[in-house]
Order: structure tokens, then sequence, then C-alpha cells
């Protein structure tokens, strides 16, 4: 944890250092775009969709999912920010495709520790007590990639707060290639 924190520090250090004219970029996002991605630790929407500090939003969540609180985020980002482009983007081997609500409230009832993964699928090694609270929860897993990505859309698409001019188009990210294919 300090080693992470000791290197965070030293980038910020570094990242600061060199900061530009960055001090003077405005709030709204210049390219009047916004991504709904997965918070995959292998997916970087910078350099996958080439943005720079001040381009774009990139709303991230566990899925790259149309929550309540992602479709909040896009809202604000048009209503008060400008976007009037959107993008929802998920990913090949998400994490999402590797359980279900009931699998996700069994495990966080016995235990709030790290669970581990293998051929059997999930399972708890750490020790209770768990909660029940994951029960009040959707956990917005994904059965089926193309299906989730072109539900997101519909969903965005449907609001009755999404500007209907705001095309909103829907991407497959391939961990394996770092290749964007569009979902129709
Ligand atoms: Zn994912």
């Amino acid at each position: 944890m300090s080693d992470n924190l000791d290197r965070i520090l030293a980038a910020n250090a570094d990242y600061s250092a060199d900061f530009g004219d960055k001090s003077e970029l405005a709030m709204p996002p210049a390219r009047k775009l916004a991504i709904l991605t997965c918070m995959d630790a292998r997916l970087d929407p910078a350099k996958f969709a080439g943005l720079e500090e001040g381009d774009a939003h990139v709303i991230r969540n566990a899925g790259g999912r149309a929550s309540d609180d992602a479709i909040r985020s896009l809202v604000i980002s048009h209503k008060l920010l400008g976007t009037n482009e959107w993008y929802v983007v998920h990913h090949t081997d998400c994490g999402m495709e590797t359980f279900t609500d009931p699998i996700m409230r069994d495990l966080l009832a016995g235990s709030l520790e790290t669970a581990t993964i293998d051929e059997n699928g999930w399972r708890n090694e750490g020790s209770g007590p768990g909660s029940k609270e994951a029960d009040q929860i959707a956990w917005l897993t994904i059965a089926d990639l193309a299906q989730s990505v072109r539900d997101d859309v519909d969903r965005i698409k449907s609001h009755p707060l999404v500007n209907k001019s705001i095309p909103v188009r829907g991407y497959i990210y391939d961990c394996k290639s770092g290749r964007l294919e569009e979902v129709n």
C-alpha cells in the first residue's frame, strides 16, 4: 500500500511539474464527447480512443453499464457541459460475465474478504461475517456481451432525460488486440 502511495506521489510530482498550458483548459470537454466504459484495469480510454486532458468525459463503472448513476453523469455531461456524442464501450473477458446476482449475493452474505475463482466458479476463502445488504444492489452482470451493449445503448437513447439528438454508439473493446468493434 505505502509503496503504491510513494509511486503515486512521485508520478504526480512529475506530472504537475510539466503541467504547462493544461492549467488553461476549460471545464466543458473540447471534443464534446462522452464515453461510458468498464473500470477494467486493462482499458485506458485516453489511449484506445486518443484523448487528451480536456477532450472528453469518461464515465466508468463495473461493466460500463448504463446504471442510474451513469445516466446521471451523461445527462449532466450534455445538459450542463455540452457533450453531444456518446459511446458505450464494453469489452471481451469482462469480469461481469463471471457471476450473477445470486452468486454475488451468496458470496457477500458469507464473507466480505476477496473471493477466488477457478474452473468451478467463485468461492469464499476468507472468514465472515458477510452481509445480506448485497440483496439490495442490482449488480448489472453481463450474460451476453453484444446484447449488454445493445441494452445499454437502448436504455440511454430511450431515457426521458436524454436529448434525442445525441448519437449513442456501442462498441466492444477486444482485450487481445486493443481494437474497438461496433455493435449494431
Ligand atoms: Zn469489464
